[in-house]
């Protein structure tokens, strides 16, 4: 790949093409954020707040101009991507006004000498490499610590968003993080691996599919870096026989269809009492075929087109193939005629483990409804899939509906709402979801040095 093209998946058309770094761009890039690294260590907390916080206005005052490019980008409607773009200004600020206190030395009880300091020190140059699906949102989960914890950033976004990425080094660099300091780089996969293994990289975070994480995991374990990976899931969303159905199934529909379903932690599968499942499922179908599929710049749409052709076609594949396999079709899976990456939203039912579908992640709109038997068949099917990243559970006894929550093998397990994500709530999951966290404070504790000085 000698380019990045960004198509829009509205219409099928190539917008724009990035070069992408030549024979000599690795070395120039890796020689750069290193030597970048010294002079931003030095400022204080306070310096690289104060230019967060700049970071953080810019988000705020271009959201709709930084809103338009991702819907045009990759298909996100109008109104959730001006959101998104707030939501990254939201969590510069949070590093911005939390960090200083975050990287305050820590003294311990000294214990028989005169003192133990712990202090939080940056490591150097590190590699992101980050998905469409967020393309501001994700970059300022990594980004956003990192640079306030003093470490260089070398950024790597996917070729779908190549155009928003430009913006993002631009408003760094505009609000003072010095040019080298946040290098934003269109590189094909065989030089993110020679950036990874080079030694003066000191760790890489990952957002996307198993695939590239696996691949990325490899290079740094090979060369003894630490990695943070944040994956795929098949979130379930337990409804207990407590809950007011209508109103689940709503919120259920609203959480599953946004961003066309293209989020790691999409409820993807509902999990209702057998009993509630035909009432559940005629709400479900009637929302989803009810809602509004079309041009995401287009304010009464609801449901934009996929990332990309490619994508859509994935997606209606798993229907077709679930279908196939024995599975029910309540209502759309088509991919809309034309050029753009459009497809009805679908609620499948009847899944059984011998499916595909059952065990693997749709990164699409489509719902997987299933029934189970009592709480604890709930939480058997919940947790009987590879991913763990988050869950949710609803009913009105909320303590009953906590016991439930706390069963469930994930990184984020939320009672009566999903996938809320907040700039100080760690973000992160388990089994192949991934590994690390981000956001909070815990998102600045993993590239760092936690440094011991101890005076005897
Ligand atoms: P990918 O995982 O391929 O892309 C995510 C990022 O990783 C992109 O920047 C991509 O770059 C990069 N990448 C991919 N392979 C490598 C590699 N070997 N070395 C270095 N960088 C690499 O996601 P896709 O766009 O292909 O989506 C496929 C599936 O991934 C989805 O269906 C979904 O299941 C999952 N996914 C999960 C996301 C999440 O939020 N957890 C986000 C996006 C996807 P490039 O664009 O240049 O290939």
């Amino acid at each position: 790949m000698a380019t990045y093209t960004t198509t829009n998946p509205t219409t099928g058309a190539t917008d724009r093409e990035f070069p992408t770094l030549d024979e000599s761009g690795v070395e120039d890039v890796l020689h750069r954020s290193d030597a970048a690294f010294p002079a931003w260590r030095s400022l204080t907390p306070q310096e690289r707040a104060g230019i967060l916080t700049r970071v953080a206005d810019a988000y705020k005052a271009r959201s709709e101009e930084l809103g338009r490019l991702i819907a045009t980008e990759m298909g996100k409607p109008l109104a959730e991507a001006i959101g998104e773009a707030k939501l990254a200004g939201k969590i510069y600020r949070w590093y911005a006004e939390h960090g200083p206190e975050l990287l305050q030395p820590e003294t311990l009880d000294p214990q028989g000498a005169q003192e133990s300091l712990v202090t939080t020190e940056p490591v150097g140059p590190l590699v992101g490499v980050m998905p469409w699906n967020y393309p501001y949102y994700q970059v300022a989960r990594f980004a956003a610590p990192n640079l306030m914890a003093g470490n260089t950033v070398i950024l790597k976004h996917a070729e779908i968003c190549a155009g928003s990425a430009q913006v993002m080094a631009e408003i760094f660099h505009d609000a003072g993080v010095p040019e080298d300091v946040y290098l934003n780089v269109f590189a094909d996969h065989d030089q993110v691996a020679a950036m990874i293994a080079d030694p003066r990289v000191h760790g890489v975070s990952l957002t996307g599919s198993e695939r590239a994480g696996a691949a990325v995991a490899e290079t740094a374990g090979k060369n003894l870096k630490k990695a943070v990976l944040e994956l795929g899931g098949s979130d379930a969303f337990i409804v207990l026989e407590d809950a007011d159905l209508e109103q689940v199934a709503r919120t259920a529909a609203e959480a599953r269809l946004s961003n066309a379903g293209q989020a790691c932690n999409s409820p993807k599968r509902m999990i209702v009492p057998t009993a509630a499942l035909p009432d559940f499922v005629s709400a479900l179908t009637a929302a989803f075929g009810a809602a509004v599929v079309g041009d995401p710049l287009d304010p009464e749409v609801e449901v934009g087109p996929l990332s990309s052709v490619k994508a859509r076609d994935t997606v209606v594949a798993q229907v077709n193939r679930a279908v196939e396999q024995g599975a029910v079709l309540h209502v759309g899976g088509e991919a809309l005629e034309g050029d753009g990456a459009f497809m009805r939203p679908a609620v499948l039912t009847g899944i059984t483990p011998e499916m595909d579908a059952y065990s693997e992640e749709i990164f699409g709109p489509v719902a997987m409804v299933y029934g189970a038997d009592s709480a604890d068949d709930a939480v058997r099917l919940a947790n009987d899939v590879s991913f763990g990243l988050s869950g949710s559970v609803w009913g009105s006894d909320v303590e009953r509906a906590q016991e439930v929550a706390d069963q469930l093998e994930v990184g984020m397990a939320y009672v009566n709402e999903h996938g809320t994500t907040l700039p100080g709530l760690p973000f992160g999951g388990v089994k192949r979801s991934g590994f690390g966290r981000e956001l909070g404070r815990w998102g600045m504790g993993e590239f760092v040095n936690t440094r011991l000085r101890r005076t005897a």
